[in-house]
């Protein structure tokens, strides 16, 4: 029985890889829930996937 996979490995080979061009780091791609404003004024969340780096690491973490 093979049980060498484990939990990480797989979310890793899940997982998309980007280099940035800027900084030449690995982004890391996170799931951001971001509140968004309808046209008839009501708030909805909108999931959306984004890389993080050296770059906006601030950014998007604060
Ligand atoms: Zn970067």
């Amino acid at each position: 029985m093979a049980k060498t996979q484990s939990f990480a490995d797989k979310s890793k080979k899940k997982a998309h890889v980007e280099i940035c061009p800027v900084c030449s780091e690995a982004k890391q791609f996170i799931k951001y829930v971001k509140a968004v404003r309808t046209d008839s004024g009501s708030w909805k969340f909108r999931s959306i996937s984004v890389g993080v780096c050296k770059c906006n690491n601030a950014e998007v973490y604060s």
